[in-house]
């Protein structure tokens, strides 16, 4: 079977029975246009985490607090396979390594490539970063907007679910965890 023709052939009979006619001009190419996607969507699942680390550790002498904010990001609920997306703020305290910082919205894009829940996606980029790094301290905070919950149900438009994980020094020192919330601006 050819490369996601199964995902093909799933589209073409949800259309049906959602009672639309797959054989329309309009959705004639949906079903591979959903394929597509379904691939690009699920594609954290198919990636390496060294392949994306790629070397980009690099020795360090200086332990000042290392803050990336407002990275976006997307992803799927594992309950309705609805996007939820919005912007994660990650915090590390270096103990002699330091990682390129493009890496790091690359490795959020490897898990939010995957169906989840915010808490989980938020605690796996810490712990990730906590084992690549073995930092003095991590931090990371989601915001997210959930369709699942503003398309259907209860359709509240403007909820944000705040979600964060914090290991080491973020989870003992209050002072810590303060200036890194001062600095996203929480
Ligand atoms: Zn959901």
């Amino acid at each position: 079977m050819k490369k996601n023709e199964k995902i093909k052939e799933l589209t073409f009979l949800l259309l049906k029975e959602i009672g639309e006619d797959p054989e329309r001009e309009g959705l004639l190419k949906t079903p591979s246009r959903v394929s597509k996607a379904w691939s690009f969507f699920s594609g954290g699942y198919k990636q390496n985490l060294n392949k994306i680390i790629n070397n980009a550790i690099f020795n360090e002498d200086g332990k000042d607090m290392v803050v990336v904010r407002d990275v976006e990001f997307f992803s799927l609920c594992e309950h309705h396979l609805l996007p939820f997306f919005g912007k994660a703020h990650i915090a590390y305290i270096p103990n002699g390594k330091v990682i390129g910082l493009s890496k790091i919205p690359r490795i959020i894009d490897m898990f939010a490539r995957r169906l989840q829940v915010q808490e989980r996606l938020t605690r796996q980029i810490a712990e990730t970063l906590k084992d690549v790094l073995d930092p003095i301290g991590v931090a990371v905070i989601m915001e997210g907007q959930h369709m699942c919950m503003q398309m259907r149900g209860v359709e509240k438009q403007n909820s944000l679910a705040t979600t964060s994980s914090m290991l080491g020094k973020f989870r003992e020192s209050d002072r810590t965890r303060s200036e890194f919330l001062s600095i996203i601006g929480l």
